[in-house]
């Protein structure tokens, strides 16, 4: 944290340097004394120090400077730094001026020139101002700040990818905060360029992509490596599973992730049937955890970085990644999970991400203190979600359209939802219509007994409707069944007892191998796996011990 800047401005170079030189003195080991011979250089540099975020304690100023006088720099840099102390340096000729400023830009205090001995004359002053603006000084955020709308899709976008990516921030409402409009003035950039994203070292970014805000964060893209024993794609349970036990083995190995480690479980308010963890965990913590353990293995992590498609050459197979680049591997896990399943109710796709939410992020549960909230999904994940937004919003429905939760939800669970005196359970119900002028305000459910229509006002739509497997950029590599989910081991045989088109090895493909030699499936992505955290982080482990066995048949 950098510390505190005394700032100190005089046109005339030897006064500048003498009481520069004193502050220094007295004050250069718990602030740092900057200074600037003029108004509009001194403006200039307080205007980066805001964008940093770097706390001014003091401005001492001399009164009568050309262009722009001690009293108009003031005016301008307090609009910046409002809390900061303000005192002019005068001439005797100046006192009235100094006297009117008290009243104008609020001044604190004026000092005679010359203020020698400055034990006596300086100091004194000096430390009441500073001790005075230390009482009510809390240290400024130190990370990356977005500035926003509140019901914008892309801030919200950018705040899910930089909490999921664990990158500290702070969101300014720009609707509410004084500061936003403050930081974004201070950009020079207007209304139009939010979502803005300022990142400690004071630079910015005007309505960026994720793409171009992960390479200012310096995120890990590309391979630093053209080869690898092992690369994973997919960093969900099943994916870091694997990345972990494959290099703890002396494999090797890569790991591509597409939005951000944890997959589906980094969504989860909390898991529960996890082993080891009897209050159960996050799935924020549980990734921030294993992406630690895959780094102290020397696992190599991209993220934000897709494989677009993948082709063998020989015993390599070779990946294609999303920025145009290709690495390869001797073996290659498939962890790529599955994707959300979209509703298709007229008005929701407008307001998707203001109001509406595919597996909502969990830093919007505050927002929705005291709100309506309408979750779609009977699942556990419906069901956990439910649970954590219950302890801020005012109350929440759950529209399932099965005949009860017991069909598929976890029992424990249920019975938490019944327990909870804010938790609705509306049976066969489905939304049918979203409305609202630039957020959702109202949605429309369909009752399938009654075929009876209700219009009710709602503060958020939170969709847990299940999934479809992440394999598009699969097609014609190996084989998937009707729904898209990778086929492997007996599953295969058992489909067709030939071996796969093209298979050479004279075994069966092993139990979580697919149709191509080499290339293994782990996690919900298979085909008739269990599903879950627990299954993926076991199939994941399973899947580094047949890789061995693949690659010491080589
Ligand atoms: C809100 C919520 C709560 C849940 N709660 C629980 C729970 O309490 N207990 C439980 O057991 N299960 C729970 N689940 C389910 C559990 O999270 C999943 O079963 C589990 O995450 C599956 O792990 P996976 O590694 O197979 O796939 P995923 O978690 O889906 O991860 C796959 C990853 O692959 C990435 N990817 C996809 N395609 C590519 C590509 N081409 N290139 C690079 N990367 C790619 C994706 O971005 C994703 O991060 C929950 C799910 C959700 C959504």
């Amino acid at each position: 944290m950098p510390k505190p800047v005394i700032w100190t401005v005089d046109d005339d170079p030897d006064v500048l340097r003498a009481v520069e030189r004193d502050l220094r003195r007295q004050y250069g080991d718990r602030y740092r004394v900057l200074s600037a011979d003029s108004g509009a250089s001194a403006l200039e540099a307080v205007q980066q120090l805001k964008l940093r975020n770097e706390a001014v304690a003091l401005f001492l100023v001399d009164q009568r400077m050309p262009h722009m006088s001690g009293v108009e720099f003031l005016e301008k840099a307090i609009a910046l730094y409002p809390d900061a102390k303000r005192a002019l340096l005068t001439a005797y000729a100046d006192t009235d001026a100094a006297i009117r400023a008290i009243n104008s830009v609020q001044i604190d205090h004026y000092l005679m020139k010359p203020w020698d001995p400055p034990e006596e004359r300086l100091y004194g002053v000096v430390d009441d101002l500073l001790d005075d603006w230390q009482a009510s000084y809390h240290p400024a955020f130190e990370g990356v700040r977005v500035i926003g709308h509140r019901w914008s899709p892309h801030s919200n976008e950018i705040r899910d990818f930089l909490g999921r990516n664990f990158v500290p921030h702070q969101w300014l409402n720009i609707e509410t905060e004084s500061s936003a409009k403050q930081l974004l003035d201070t950009t020079g950039a207007g209304i139009s360029s939010l979502p803005m994203v300022v990142f400690p070292d004071g630079s910015f970014l005007a309505n960026p992509p994720i793409a171009e805000v992960a390479n200012k964060l310096g995120l890990k893209t590309k391979a630093e490596f053209p080869f690898y024993d092992l690369a994973v794609v997919g960093a969900g349970p099943a994916g870091l599973a694997a990345a972990v036990y494959g290099a703890a083995d002396g494999l090797h190995t890569l790991l591509v992730e597409r939005e951000a480690p944890g997959g589906q479980a980094g969504r989860s308010s909390r898991i529960e049937n996890y082993l080891g963890f009897p209050v159960g965990l996050s799935g924020s913590d549980l990734a921030r955890r294993a992406v630690a353990q895959a780094r102290r293995f020397g696992v190599e992590i991209l993220a934000p970085q897709a494989v677009k498609k993948v082709r063998v050459e020989g015993p390599a197979r070779m990946l294609s990644l999303e920025d145009g680049t290709e690495v390869g591997c001797r073996a290659l896990l498939i962890a790529s999970g599955i994707a959300f399943r979209k509703l298709d109710v007229p008005g929701l796709e407008k307001l998707n991400g203001a109001g509406v939410y595919y597996y909502a992020p969990m830093t919007e549960a505050f927002s929705y203190r005291d709100g309506d909230i309408y979750i779609v999904g009977g699942a556990n994940s419906a069901g956990q979600a439910a649970m954590y937004f219950s302890k801020f919003a005012h109350q929440i429905t759950m529209l399932v359209r099965g005949q009860s939760l017991s069909d598929t939800m976890s029992q424990y669970l249920e019975n938490q939802i019944k327990a909870t005196s804010n938790i609705t359970v509306k049976i066969n119900s489905r939304v049918v219509a979203v409305g609202g002028a630039d957020r959702c305000e109202n949605i429309t459910i369909l009752d399938s007994k009654t075929c009876l229509q209700e219009t009710v006002p709602a503060s958020a739509l939170l969709i847990y409707a299940g999934a479809v497997p992440h394999t598009d950029w699969l097609a014609g590599l190996v084989e998937r069944d009707e729904l898209g989910y990778v086929i492997s081991g007996q599953h295969l045989v058992q489909r067709d007892p030939r071996r796969p088109k093209g298979w050479t090895p004279d075994r069966d493909p092993f139990y979580l191998e697919t149709s191509v030699p080499g290339i293994f499936v782990a996690g919900d992505v298979r085909h008739l796996s269990a599903k879950g955290v627990t299954s993926g982080v076991g199939e994941g482990a399973m899947a580094v011990k047949l890789i061995h066995e693949y690659l010491a048949s080589l």
